[in-house]
Order: structure tokens, then C-alpha cells, then sequence
């Protein structure tokens, strides 16, 4: 066999991964291969996620906020995040600091090939791609060849386009990031924008919505620009960066172990790593790379058991996200309750997967309890 590790879809997942291994004593000298179809040259996503310590990325971190602020159209509130920082993290930064350290060690090959297979047996994975078949120990797939059925039934899109503009002059408080102002239509679902200032005069202004289908370009477009000029009163400004992403919020089961096979795991959101009820995935991700780093070390199997408290966040966020597909309560509507009767942290805790079973206890009791009941009895099923 000719690789210890391969590594099938180096993004997100797959780089947090090899970085973990790189950063390991014990396992940074195993023959590690990852297999991308994309170069990962491009700045194509920005991540903005919230912890409580310095994280392992902490270095390239871009900016980072203490106040956070949420608005609606009868409320709005800034608060302080008290144990947590909200960061943000450039994508291409993160390629590039990845992949730096990986060119240090000649153990690791990177190979720009498209996968189109993945199988097992007792001993083995094996990765197929356009050129070639590739044998490993283990295989840690982030690439959709295992993901579900994703249908208008059972799941939410979460789609969005991004600018980050520069404006003349400073309009911006660089201290306060607004992590969702709901105070635009809510014609196609939940819609608001994020406003993360990094000075200021420079912000990414993000227009993001969770409903069943993507729009035509212009209109997210239509959207930004109104905003822009309209409710942040911005008439000249430069767009620096674009982006454009869809994020699946999905009622339908991500499998952590496709084929049966403990040769394969599947990381990222392949594994069902993104939270269905927000679309986070960033954390989650990093919590997961250091499980299984954790099980290699200890030369255990490296998935990561689904523990009863995972299970119970699965449940909560398929309830929210039941309520939602069925029209039972809007978006805007849930999140205002929660954001007017909850401490922020609470809300932030929660939606981390890091409350504690009291402050669920609040949430639940905060929510509209017949909504929240039928869809949770549903999803209990
Ligand atoms: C624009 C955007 C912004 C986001 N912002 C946030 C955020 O702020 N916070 C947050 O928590 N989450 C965010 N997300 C969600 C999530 O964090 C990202 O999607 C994250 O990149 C998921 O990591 P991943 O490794 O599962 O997938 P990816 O990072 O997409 O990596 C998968 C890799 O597999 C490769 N691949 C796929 N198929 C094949 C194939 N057949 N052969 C070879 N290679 C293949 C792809 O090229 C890619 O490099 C965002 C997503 C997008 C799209």
C-alpha cells in the first residue's frame, strides 16, 4: 500500500485534516495523499465562525469582533460576546497557510485529479480518479460522491452573494459586525444581510437567504445595492472582492461512514459537519479534525462515535429546520424571539453546539411551543 492516509477533496475538511497530521508529532510522517480537481489558487470563500480560545488557524485569522449586533424591523440590539470572539477567515489565506507547511514535508503529495469513486475492503480504500486508482489505509472524503438526495422536501438552501466593498470615506464601526439585519423582504424565506466591517471604510456586506431555490444573479445584485445605498446610506464605494456560495440545510442524513466501511470517512460537510439549522460548518469541522486526530494517535479507528449530546443538537436542528420547511414560523420571526428573550451568548452557545442542558431548557421555553413541538415530536421519528 502505497499511502497511510488519502485525503479526497482538499478544501475546508481535507486541509484542516492534513494541517492536524502536520502538526502532530506522531503522525506527520505518514504518507499522506490528497487528490483536488481545483488548485486551490482562488480566494473563493470567506469563513466567519465564533470560539472562545485562540483556535489552531488563529494566526490567520483576518479580523476578529467583541460586539455583535442583530436588527429587525421592531428590534434590534448590540451585544457583547462576553467569553466568545466572532472571526473571520479568507479562503485563500487559509489555502495558502495549509499548504505552506505541507510543501515543508515530502511525505505529502498533492495531485490536481478529478475523483470519481471511492471503495473499500477489510484492509483498504481505494480512490479512483480520471488517471489512475490510488490505495490507502484510510480515505477521508470530502467530496459529494456519498451526499444524499437534497430535494425541496427535505431541505433548505442557504445561498448568498458577498462583497466586500471600500468606501471613500470611513462610514464603518469597525467594532461592531452585524450578524444578521433582518430588515429587508422576506418575499423568498428568511432573508437578511451580514455587515463585517474590517475597517473603517472597508466591510463585507453579504445578502444570504435560506429557501428552496438560488435566484438569477441580478437579483442578489438588486439587493446589495439597495442595501448599500439605501439602509447603510453608501453612495460611492468600490467592490474589492465577490463572492457566491450555497450551503445545503438538510433534513436528510450525511453519513460520517459511507459503505459500511471503516476505511472510509467522510469529513466536511460530506459528513455532516454543516449545522442544518444555521449552515455553519467551520467549527464543527475543527472540533471533528481533532477527534480524529485524536483516534489516529491512539491507533484507533479515526471516526469520531456520534456521541448522545451530538444526537440531541441533530434533533434541535432538525426541528428548527422542520419549522421553517413547513412555513409553521418564519425565519426572521424565530430568530427575533430568540434574540429579544435570550441572552446573545446563550443563542451563541446553543448554536455552537456548546450550551449546556439548563440554557436549552431556556431556549426551548423562549420558542412558540406548539410550532416547536409538532415539528420536534416529527422529527423524533
Ligand atoms: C462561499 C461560502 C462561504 C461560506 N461561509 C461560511 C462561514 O462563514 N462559516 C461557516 O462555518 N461555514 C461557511 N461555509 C460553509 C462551509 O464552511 C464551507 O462550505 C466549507 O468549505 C466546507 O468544507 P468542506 O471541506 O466540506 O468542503 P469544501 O471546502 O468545498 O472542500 C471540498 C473539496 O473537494 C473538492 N472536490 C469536490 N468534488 C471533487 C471530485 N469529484 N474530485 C476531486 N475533488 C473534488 C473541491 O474542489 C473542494 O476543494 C461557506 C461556504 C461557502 C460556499
Amino acid at each position: 500500500m502505497k499511502y497511510d492516509y488519502i485525503i479526497a477533496g482538499a478544501g475546508c475538511a481535507g486541509l484542516s485534516l492534513l494541517y492536524g497530521l502536520l502538526s502532530d508529532e506522531q503522525l506527520q510522517h505518514k504518507k499522506i495523499l490528497l487528490i483536488d480537481k481545483d488548485t486551490k489558487k482562488s480566494n473563493d470563500r470567506t469563513w466567519c465562525f465564533w470560539e472562545k480560545e485562540a483556535g489552531i488557524f488563529e494566526s490567520i485569522v483576518h479580523y476578529q469582533w467583541k460586539k455583535l449586533e442583530f436588527l429587525t424591523t421592531d428590534f434590534e440590539t448590540k451585544f457583547d460576546l462576553k467569553q466568545y470572539k466572532y472571526k473571520m477567515i479568507r479562503g485563500l489565506d487559509f489555502y495558502n497557510h495549509v499548504l505552506k507547511l505541507a510543501s515543508k514535508f515530502t511525505n505529502v503529495t498533492f495531485l490536481n485529479e478529478d475523483i470519481s469513486a471511492i471503495n473499500a475492503d477489510e484492509k483498504s480504500a481505494k480512490v479512483k480518479t480520471s488517471k489512475k486508482v490510488y490505495t490507502s489505509k484510510y480515505v477521508f472524503n470530502s467530496t459529494a460522491l456519498f451526499n444524499p438526495k437534497i430535494t425541496t422536501k427535505n431541505s433548505l438552501l442557504q445561498h448568498f452573494k458577498g462583497w466586500v466593498i471600500k468606501t471613500k470615506t470611513p462610514v464603518f464601526n469597525k467594532e461592531v459586525g452585524t450578524l444578521m439585519d433582518f430588515r429587508v423582504h422576506q418575499n423568498q424565506g428568511a432573508t437578511f444581510m451580514y455587515v463585517l466591517p474590517t475597517s473603517s471604510t472597508e466591510a463585507l456586506i453579504e445578502y444570504t437567504l435560506f429557501s428552496k431555490a438560488v435566484l438569477k444573479e441580478a437579483a442578489y445584485v438588486t439587493e446589495l445595492k439597495n442595501y448599500i445605498k439605501n439602509t447603510l446610506k453608501i453612495d460611492e464605494y468600490e467592490i474589492l472582492h465577490q463572492e457566491f456560495g450555497v450551503i445545503p440545510m438538510s433534513l436528510s442524513k450525511f453519513t460520517r461512514q459511507p459503505k459500511a466501511s471503516k476505511n472510509i470517512v467522510n469529513i466536511g460537510t460530506a459528513g455532516g459537519f454543516t449545522k442544518a439549522s444555521s449552515g455553519y460548518t467551520f467549527q464543527f469541522i475543527q472540533k471533528n479534525t481533532k477527534a480524529i486526530i485524536k483516534n489516529l494517535r491512539e491507533d484507533k479507528i479515526p471516526l469520531k462515535k456520534i456521541s448522545f449530546r451530538e444526537k440531541m443538537y441533530h434533533w434541535y436542528d432538525k426541528t428548527l429546520l422542520d419549522v421553517l420547511l413547513s412555513h409553521k414560523l418564519q425565519g426572521k420571526e424565530v430568530f427575533s424571539i430568540m434574540f429579544k428573550k435570550l441572552p446573545p451568548e446563550v443563542i451563541l452557545a446553543f448554536l455552537g453546539n456548546e450550551s449546556t442542558f439548563l440554557e436549552e431548557l431556556r431556549i426551548m421555553n423562549a420558542v412558540p411551543i406548539k410550532a416547536f413541538l409538532t415539528s420536534g415530536l416529527k422529527q423524533l421519528k
